[in-house]
């Protein structure tokens, strides 16, 4: 599942790949731009903001894409075997020495590069970019007290890029409640600070690993670990699997006791 560290490494090898190649040929299969071609352009810049990835390429034109649950991006070489089918396919970008693949992705769209700001102006600070503020991220995560604090790290209004993972491991990592509300969250500004060192610690990989430890079934903490016993204390880690399967939540109700429990 795309994490906003997954969507940077991403655009980070775009970028290596791409920028400053010229598209020998372009497909859009998304039947607003199914007559788009942009051969002949160049890739000028391949950047993530949150979720969002977007290649700014020459003549003002950026595409925006976004992954939601299931979107990705593939390189291949020429003539090389894609790993996935046809039909998934949403954007074709051809070059001398790659082709970038778009699979699945929730959104594929041709907009000026001057507009670029008008689709990600929602989005709160980037713990990623270089203009990350950490004050600007807690004041938007307090700013609605009352709502869960998982609700609330998922929002990309607050923060952009977190994601489920991040949501279950950084509460975990902060032995709160998933439920509590923001108001009753000790100390904020750690998690607000906490999300940033995970995203940085994982920009090279967006491999999501919070326990340190890189091995099969060892690498979170809670996230995807129902019925299986804490890493730290041993309690079966909980699950509550809403219908959106974007927001099940794993906790330990040991290590992560509601507010009125904290002693
Ligand atoms: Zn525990």
């Amino acid at each position: 599942m795309p994490e906003g560290d997954t969507v940077f490494l991403a655009a980070t090898r775009m970028r290596t790949a791409l920028a400053g190649q010229t598209l020998t040929r372009t497909e859009f299969r998304v039947p607003r731009f199914a007559t788009a071609d942009l051969s002949g352009q160049v890739v000028e810049d391949v950047v993530s903001r949150g979720k969002h990835l977007l290649v700014r390429i020459g003549g003002g034109v950026t595409l925006h894409t976004h992954f939601k649950m299931e979107g990705a991006w593939h390189l291949y070489r020429p003539g090389a075997r894609w790993r996935g089918p046809g039909w998934q396919v949403r954007v074709l970008l051809e070059t001398a020495p790659w082709t970038a693949v778009g699979f699945r992705l929730a959104v594929a769209e041709l907009i000026d590069t001057a507009r670029e700001g008008d689709v990600l102006a929602h989005l709160g600070p980037d713990p990623l970019a270089a203009d990350w503020n950490p004050a600007e991220a807690l004041r938007r995560l307090v700013s609605r007290p009352d709502r869960p604090i998982a609700e609330a790290l998922l929002d990309q209004r607050v923060m952009a890029g977190p994601g489920n993972v991040w949501k279950c491991e950084l509460c975990f990592l902060r032995g709160v409640d998933p439920w509590t509300p923001v108001g009753r969250v000790p100390q904020p500004e750690k998690l607000v600070d906490l999300v940033q060192r995970l995203f940085d610690a994982n920009r090279a990989t967006g491999s999501h690993i919070t326990t340190g430890d890189a091995r099969p079934g060892r690498t979170h903490w809670v996230y995807g670990r129902g019925g299986a016993p804490c890493l730290r204390c041993g309690t079966r880690i909980a699950v509550r699997a809403p219908r959106d399967p974007e927001r099940v939540t794993y906790w330990c109700p040991r290590c992560q006791p509601p507010p009125g429990d904290r002693s």
